[in-house]
């Protein structure tokens, strides 16, 4: 019998401080019926992405997620009924299908996936992650062989992919990560050259001992004091590939920095730039093709990070902001 009930997670209230448990509800509604145009998707897996915290924080480059409505965030879904053309019952799609079972959505707000196993390397190395990392890597921070590439929150699902390329263009990589465990995973199984642990070290001493050379390429999926404490350490010419600010996104942030932006960049000639994965979607098919390469011939590990059950969306999302996760966190449905 098909499924009539399908469960939703609201986001009840927009946080002014740290997220809780507190600012969701679980609840339930009908499973609506695709209109023209649309889609009716059943959500296989959802996609837990520091920015899910930042939409609640107003608009970034996309909408704000408002309070008493389904929390935004992207999906891997599976189309059930189709009143759109060129999307059949079965196809598999990556959208915003937001914390739910099943949603009605417009076929054009879309893409369709390839069905590849596992399903989930299409929400990290081939999803949002691999591409942002590939992206901001190659086309932001340019990097050349023999250069100094550090990156930050560098055990996560974009860090950790950032950190890879880079060890496969030739470049000297050292990873900023949060605990012993984390940076011990980064040298021992990813290959990245030193890694930083900021919540036991004093990051501006230790990451000067790891990159003696200075730093070609920052990639900053942080910003705040970590960000302040790379910026004197680039070389001439360096560039800083502005990926995300987690550290300011979780409520009041404690960091003061950066500062000195502005001095620092004239006298070393820095590029500091910003980025959205999808400025470059139409290099796409090569990104999925070197990426696809590179987890063939084991150049580039895939860490998962699996949590089952719709119910336990929001917890996941808290921990993430925490560091629970290692690699790509996700839901499955
Ligand atoms: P991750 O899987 O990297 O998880 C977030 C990690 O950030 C945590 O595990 C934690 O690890 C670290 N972190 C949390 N708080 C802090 C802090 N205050 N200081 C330093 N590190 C912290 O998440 P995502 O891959 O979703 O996001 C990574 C970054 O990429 C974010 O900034 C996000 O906004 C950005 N992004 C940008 C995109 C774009 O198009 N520009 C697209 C996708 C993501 P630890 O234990 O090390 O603290």
């Amino acid at each position: 019998m098909a499924q009539t009930t399908n469960r939703q997670i609201l986001l009840v209230e927009k946080p002014t401080g740290k997220l809780g448990p507190q600012h969701f509800k679980m609840s339930e509604s009908a499973v609506p019926e695709p209109k023209d145009g649309e889609v009716l998707l059943r959500v296989l897996y959802i996609s837990l992405d520091a920015a899910n915290r930042a939409w609640m924080q107003g608009a970034t480059y996309r909408s704000a997620v408002e309070a008493n409505s389904v929390m935004a965030g992207g999906g891997l879904a599976e189309v059930m009924a189709s009143k759109a053309p060129g999307f059949a019952p079965g196809d598999l799609v990556f959208g915003d299908t937001g914390w739910q079972d099943y949603t009605a959505v417009p076929a054009k707000h879309l893409v369709k996936v390839p069905r590849i196993e596992p399903l989930t390397h299409l929400l990290s190395v081939f999803g949002i992650a691999g591409l942002t990392a590939y992206f901001g890597l190659l086309n932001v921070g340019k990097p050349k062989a023999g250069e100094t590439v550090v990156v930050s929150a560098a055990a996560g699902s974009v860090g950790s992919i950032v950190g890879q390329i880079a060890k496969i263009k030739g470049c000297r990589v050292i990873g900023i990560a949060g605990g012993k465990d984390k940076c011990n995973w980064l040298t021992s199984e990813l290959g990245f050259d030193a890694a930083v642990d900021y919540k036991s070290e004093a990051i501006f001493k230790t990451l000067k001992a790891a990159a003696p050379n200075g730093i070609d390429v920052y990639f900053d999926n942080v910003g705040g004091d970590i960000l302040e404490a790379c910026l004197p350490q680039m070389n001439l010419r360096g560039r800083i590939a502005c990926c995300g600010a987690i550290s300011q996104y979780d409520g009041a942030p404690s960091a003061t920095g950066p500062r000195g932006i502005p001095g620092l960049i004239v006298v070393k000639r820095l590029t500091m730039q910003g980025f959205i994965v999808t400025d470059f979607y139409d290099q796409r098919d090569q990104a999925f093709s070197d990426l696809q390469s590179w987890v063939k011939a084991g150049q580039l590990k895939v860490q998962e990070d699996v949590i089952d059950g719709l119910e336990n969306t929001p917890q996941a999302l808290i921990g993430l902001l925490a560091g629970e996760n290692r690699g790509k966190r996700m839901v499955k449905v």
